[in-house]
């Protein structure tokens, strides 16, 4: 059987939703790379809308830069012109005159420009105005600034005043603005670059932004170099510029689309790029020729031709290459705007990704969750209830993910185990060891096998218990039931009896003597005679109970009893049977009888009291002899009852000094002289009258109340001797108290007589103690050694109504006494019958042998008298000589006698 569960199950320390929940391990478990999803969603969002963001910043860069590419050619052309112009004036030529020198109306050409200059820088301004320069101020101011300059410059142009060495700082101011603005526009692009879309883009623009700055470069040192006349260092300068440009215009193919590529090349095949590589060799030659000093355009035309040559044909370049820039620009702009709206359109699309991802994950997630904790719950649920010891537990149909279903079949079969196992133990505890094959599994063959262990052991267990049980209620003497086998078949025969009215018996045997075989032959002897007879009284009734309940006592449980009659006959079978001889262990033959009461068992009385009363039969029967039947009846039982309240009584009587002593005297036969006197217990009753010894003194043996009585009446014996002594006609008298065996056995006889001799000064040969022999045989033993003590003080100890007890030969010889006394059967039959005649010569000549004296009770005849003189008995006592006396008449008799017989 299942112990009951203890007070609260373990799994409530860890909460519903601690961190060692299932719940909470399952949300981590999702949530943690769930997060994670949403962390790099996150991140692509962010990286798409820093992209679309760079794209936009790439794109309105290069408005930007596309929009500073248009002022580039009206700004060069005018400031070479201006400054042309302003050369040729300080050198004394009219602008009208050397534009008809070099066939180019470049007064037109210069108003054009400057339109052309204003109103591109107006458009930069609209877009650029805001930006800030890395000098720290706005483009916007920096230009205004510039144009101030600018404005000046071009006013003492038209104004015909001009001082041609303020035109490059003037012009270079814008340049040097225009300058700041698309470097910073380009570090903008740079910083762009974030995908190799804008990467590409930026490469392209950075690539178109070097090829436009070499071609200005080249421009500004041939406009430098032009203007100025004749100098190397503008010369060399424009040969390198002209160099890198070649080389970046060269490599371009490498970043370019198709559609670009074919642009780039028609513009490479076009008129400006074949013009500036055919005036650009007549333009170095020519300068270096010149070595040093300016150019005299009067004087050397050719030389002019060649750089106004040079300069138009590089306008031309620098023109196609910004439409080229400014398509290419355009284009990049565009592809900038789509990477911007790809990236809008793919942060918008990460983003309803990560919701949906989020949505559906959660989704998902409470779906794991229910299909889990569903079937895990109603587990745990159930798993409780079984840890509670119920299991009375309703199988639950498996769901859930396999491994679930798995332990849901497993615990299934665990309860179902655990019940047939539970099942088992409980049969197991009503004695059955068969053992269930039904347990399933391989738990249920390690139940099995320890249920088959445990079978092993409970019967082993019950068999030992029952070996236990069986040496408990046997008597190990006999072999026989003992006395609680006994006591609970005597409940079970009274509940019978009270449940089907069928009465029962005991009949309670007390071995007559049996002591004697013990105290004389030893204990193994007795023992063995009490084996002998425990196995013939089994032997012959079978059907009954027959149990040794105490040391010489048997019982013999008699199931149907309706009749007493029969239990009586059976009780007397049961004492013949004892009383067959019997061998001792030396050979020794035994003749023991025994004694039985009999009570019944009707159920009204428990098994102790019916032993009881079973008990209080035998002694009764023991009291009228050896071998007697006694049934407990109503009239026993109201015996019982008196004598009980008779010693109750006596007690009393005996504080109230209802007692006194009657004294009868003993003759000398011979001489018929006094010898002394038995003291004899008289009680009267107030209202009653007297009561004679033997109505009182068996009771008051079977209590203490004999042991005061017998010490009163030894009080008052000493009190008669001390009397006695003072008359010399008494003084030698003895007295005769009668002893029971009680007090001989109690032990503290000797002392209380010697300090009672001492005290009254009493010589304590004058006493003599009368023991009836039955009281002896009870303890041979210890009798034997309490009258060993007191004849040791001087006290005489005679054997009382000697003949009538039960082996009297054979205790003598153990006994050592001074006085034997023929009962008065004996001496009542003497002279009528002549058995009797023959015991009392027989007892005579025994008291010789022995060396002691012999009293002859009862005689109340002359004749009986006269033949025991002839016999040669020594003492005699009867009411022939004289009846019980009150002390004072007695006393008065014997100092009459002895002083009568003394006279006579
Ligand atoms: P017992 O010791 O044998 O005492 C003698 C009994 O025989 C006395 O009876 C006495 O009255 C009676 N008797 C004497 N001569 C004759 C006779 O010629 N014919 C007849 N028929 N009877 C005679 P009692 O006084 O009734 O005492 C009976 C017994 O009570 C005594 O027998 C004695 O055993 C016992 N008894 C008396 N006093 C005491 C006592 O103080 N202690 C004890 N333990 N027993 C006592
Ligand atoms: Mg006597
Ligand atoms: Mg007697």
């Amino acid at each position: 059987m299942l112990r009951p569960a203890r007070a609260r199950p373990r799994s409530s320390r860890v909460g519903r939703f601690g961190p060692r929940s299932l719940t909470a391990r399952l949300l981590a478990v999702t949530l943690i790379p769930m997060a994670g999803l949403q962390l790099f969603a996150l991140r692509e969002v962010d990286r798409q809308r820093k992209v679309a963001s760079s794209a936009d910043i790439a794109a309105e860069q290069m408005v930007i830069l596309q929009r500073a590419g248009t002022v580039i050619v009206p700004l060069y052309f005018e400031h070479t012109a201006t400054l042309g112009i302003g050369r040729a004036e300080a050198l004394g030529l009219d602008r009208e005159l050397v534009a008809d020198v070099i066939g180019v109306d470049f007064i037109t050409i210069l108003t054009e420009s400057r339109a052309e200059l204003d109103e591109g820088l107006a458009a930069l301004r609209a877009v650029a105005g805001d930006t800030v320069l890395a000098t720290g101020e706005t483009f916007d101011d920096a230009l205004t600034t510039a144009l101030e300059q600018l404005e000046r410059v071009r006013s003492e142009f038209d104004g015909r005043r001009l001082d041609p060495d303020t035109v490059d700082g003037a012009f270079s101011a814008l340049i040097d603005t225009l300058s700041e603005l698309q470097a910073t526009a380009d570090r903008s692009l740079d910083s762009t670059a974030a995908t190799p879309g804008l990467i590409l883009i930026d490469r392209r623009v950075d690539h178109l932004h070097s090829a436009l700055r070499h071609a200005t470069l080249e421009l500004r040192y041939l406009a430098e170099a032009g203007t100025l006349g004749s100098v190397n260092a503008p010369v060399m300068e424009m040969v390198m510029e002209a160099g890198a440009f070649d080389a970046a215009i060269h490599d371009f193919p490498e970043h370019l689309t198709a559609e670009c590529l074919a642009e780039l090349n028609e513009m490479l095949a076009g008129d400006s790029f074949a013009d500036v590589a055919r005036y650009r060799p007549d333009f170095v030659v020519r300068l270096v020729a010149a070595d040093g000093g300016p150019v005299d355009v009067v004087a050397d035309a050719d030389t002019v031709q060649a750089i106004v040559n040079l300069l138009l044909a590089s306008f031309d370049r620098l023109r196609d290459l910004q439409v080229f820039a400014d398509d290419l620009l355009e284009e990049a702009v565009g592809d900038a705007r789509r990477i911007a709206d790809d990236a809008q359109g793919a942060h918008h699309l990460a983003l309803a990704v990560m919701i949906a991802a989020a949505v559906t994950s959660l989704l998902l997630l409470g779906l794991v969750v229910r299909s889990i904790l569903r079937p895990l719950k109603l587990l745990a649920r159930k798993a409780r209830q079984v840890q509670e010891g119920d299991l009375d537990v309703r199988p639950s149909k498996p769901s859930g993910p396999t491994d679930i279903r798995v332990v849901m079949r497993s615990f299934n079969d665990m309860v179902t185990t655990l019940r047939g196992y539970d099942a088992q133990v409980q049969r197991l505890a009503a004695g059955d060891t068969r053992i269930d094959d039904s347990l399933p599994g391989a738990l249920g063959e390690t139940l099995r096998r320890s249920v088959s262990h445990l079978a092993a052991v409970t019967h082993q267990l019950h068999e030992s218990e029952a070996a236990a049980n069986a040496q408990a209620r046997t008597d190990s003497l006999t072999g026989l039931a003992n006395r609680t086998r006994a006591l609970e078949h005597l409940a079970e025969m009274a509940l019978d009896a009270r449940t089907t009215g069928r009465r029962g018996a005991v009949v309670f045997l007390d071995l007559d003597g049996f002591k004697s075989v013990n105290d004389s032959e030893g204990h193994a002897e007795g023992d063995y005679v009490l084996g002998q007879i425990g196995a013939r009284l089994s032997d012959a009734y079978r059907t009954h109970l027959v149990a040794r309940i105490g040391g010489d006592e048997f019982v013999v449980l008699v199931a149907d009893a309706d009749n007493v009659d029969d239990v009586t006959i059976l009780a007397r079978d049961l004492i013949a049977l004892i009383s067959r001889p019997c061998n001792g262990l030396s050979g020794r033959l035994y003749s023991l009888s025994a004694s039985a009461g009999v009570a019944l068992v009707d159920g009204t009385r428990d098994p102790l009291a019916v032993v009881a009363q079973a008990d209080s039969a035998v002694y009764h029967a023991k009291e009228r002899g050896r071998g007697q039947v006694e049934v407990f009846d109503n009239r026993l039982a109201t015996e019982i009852e008196d004598r009980a309240e008779m010693a109750l009584t006596m007690r009393q009587a005996l504080a109230d000094g209802q007692f006194n002593l009657a004294l009868q005297p003993i003759i000398d036969v011979a001489t018929m002289r006094p010898a002394g006197a038995e003291a004899l217990l008289r009680w009267r009753r107030p209202g009653l009258g007297e009561v004679l010894p033997n109505d009182f003194i068996p009771i008051a043996e079977r209590t203490d109340v004999i042991l005061e009585l017998e010490r009163w009446v030894l009080e008052q014996a000493v009190v008669i001797l001390r009397e006695w002594r003072i008359d010399p006609a008494t003084a030698h008298l003895r007295l005769a108290v009668n002893i029971s065996g009680r007090h001989i056995i109690d032990g503290r006889l000797a002392d209380f007589i010697e300090v009672l001799c001492r005290r009254a000064k009493i010589d304590p040969t004058l006493l003599d103690l009368e023991i009836t022999e039955t009281h002896l045989v009870a303890d041979i033993a210890r009798a034997s050694g309490v009258v060993d003590d007191l004849r040791e003080q001087g006290v005489k100890v005679a054997i009382d109504d000697f003949g009538t007890g039960y082996s009297s030969m054979g205790y003598l010889h153990r006994l050592t006494v001074d006085t034997l006394k023929i009962d008065q059967v004996f001496v009542a039959g003497m002279c009528d019958d002549r058995l009797d005649r023959s015991i009392v010569e027989l007892l005579l000549r025994l008291g010789d042998s022995l060396g002691m004296r012999v009293v002859a009770e009862g005689v109340d005849s002359e004749d009986k008298l006269e033949a025991l003189r002839a016999m040669g008995c020594h003492l005699a006592q009867g009411f022939h000589i004289a009846r019980p006396m009150p002390v004072e008449d007695a006393t008065q008799w014997l100092r009459a006698r002895t002083g009568a017989v003394a006279d006579a």
